[in-house]
């Protein structure tokens, strides 16, 4: 990954952390979620493909 596309001054690096979010009235955790996260600013960006596997994760949360 290049810049950071709101400081333009840090570079983005990989770390994971758990991701958290809401859906109606429910919170899940997801652990080990990889995020890029940049080196002055903190902006943490999630990548498409890393989405997709939390979409697939709710969905299969939802469902079983
Ligand atoms: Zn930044």
């Amino acid at each position: 990954m290049g810049k950071c596309i709101l400081c333009k001054k840090g570079t983005f690096k990989t770390e994971y952390h758990p991701f958290t979010f809401k859906i109606n009235g429910r919170t899940y955790t997801i652990p080990n979620i990889k995020h890029e996260v940049c080196s002055n600013c903190g902006e943490k960006l999630i990548e498409e493909e890393t989405k997709k596997y939390i979409d697939e994760w709710i969905k299969e949360k939802l469902t079983s």
